[in-house]
This record gives structure tokens, sequence and C-alpha cells, in this order.
């Protein structure tokens, strides 16, 4: 699915660094509905543990927890790959490891972005390792004519532009995550 641009307003606090709305408030629920849909039917008879990659994720993780019709359990995962820049290093670093354990657990990946595919294809080997019966992935966005390593992904909320985006979870120097749409960041990072 392509985002369309909506004439969604962005909040005065935030206007100074914001650009154009990639995605609107009303569009991000009504498409995360969706998703929480489909993982509802596509695992009915085995309910997942979704792990959710901190921190970008934790709103998206929130509000899909909620959609999903299913006993499902849920953990989290925080990495590092960009520091407080706005350019992949290509580096993952593991800051905080899972709670749960993998093995006889069908698990479902939750990410916000996916820029390069690096972190992702980092987690998926990390945590394939641990031989859960399944290894999934659903990102909320999903960045188009990036050269990626990874394009295995089940659900995709947004396919979106190659901008550097903020809100819904998504920061820049830990701001702007509380925006309920995602946005083009103009400032200086
Ligand atoms: P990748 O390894 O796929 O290049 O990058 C994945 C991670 O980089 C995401 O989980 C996210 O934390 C961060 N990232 C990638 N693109 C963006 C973006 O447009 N905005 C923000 N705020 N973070 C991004």
């Amino acid at each position: 699915m392509t985002a369309d641009n909506s004439a969604h307003v962005v909040p005065s606090w935030a206007a100074h660094e914001i650009g154009e709305t990639i995605i609107s408030p009303d569009q991000v629920s009504s498409r995360v509905r969706e998703l929480g849909a489909d993982i509802t039917r596509d695992y009915a008879d085995n309910p997942p543990l979704l792990v959710g990659v901190l921190k970008g994720a934790m709103v998206f993780m929130s509000d899909l927890i909620r959609a999903i019709e299913l006993p499902v359990d849920v953990d989290f995962m925080a990495v590092s790959s960009y520091g407080a820049s706005t350019k992949s290093s290509g580096v993952v670093r593991i800051v905080k490891d899972l709670d749960a354990e993998l093995s006889n657990r069908h698990v479902l990946i939750v990410e916000d972005v996916v820029d390069t595919g690096l972190t992702l294809n980092y987690l998926r080997k990390y945590l394939g390792a641990r031989k859960p019966l399944s290894l999934e992935v659903c990102a909320l966005l999903f960045k188009e004519e990036i050269q990626r390593v990874e394009q295995d992904i089940r659900y995709i909320g947004f396919s979106i532009p190659a901008d550097f985006v903020v809100g819904y979870g998504l920061d820049v120097n830990e701001r702007y995550r509380n925006l309920g749409g995602v946005y083009k960041f103009t400032g200086e990072a």
C-alpha cells in the first residue's frame, strides 16, 4: 500500500522543523486496524510473541496489539543503529535483550521503519539463532528505492519515499515521537 498525502495540519509546536504529512493520524489508525485483522486471521491457531524494537516501534506496538484479537505475548528489544544522526551507520548494537524464550514460539518482529534493512537483517539472524517455530516481520514503514539487504517482510503498513521522517514513535534526538502521524523532517539533525 502506498501512502497518500492528506490535508492534515501539522501541530504548531512542531511546524518549524516538520514538512509535509506523509501519513495522517487517521490513515495510520485505519491501516493499523487492517494489520491487526490480518495478523488475527493468519495466527488464529498460533498466537505469536510480538517483539517490539525500541524505541521507535513503541507507539505502533501499543496500537497494534490492541488491534489483534488473539492472546498475544509481548516483549521488547532495544537496538541502536543510528546514534543521534539521521544517516544509518550500518552498526547495530543490542541495548536491551529479550526476556522471553523463543523456542516453541511463533515470533513476529514489530519494527517502526525499514530503511537500509541492516537492522532487520541483524535481528533476524540474532533471533533466528534461538530457534523459534517461525519468525516474521511487521513493519509500519518501508522505504522505497533504498539498497537493502532484507526484503522478506510479511506485513508492511506503508511504503514511503526515502526521506527522513518523524512522528508516531519516530524521533530526532528523542523529539517528535508523540506526533500522531508521520511527517517529513526538514530541520537540522
Ligand atoms: P535500517 O537499519 O533499516 O537502515 O534502519 C532502521 C532503523 O533506523 C529504524 O528502526 C529507525 O530506528 C531508524 N530510521 C530509519 N529511517 C528513519 C527515519 O526516516 N526516521 C527515523 N526517525 N528513524 C529512522
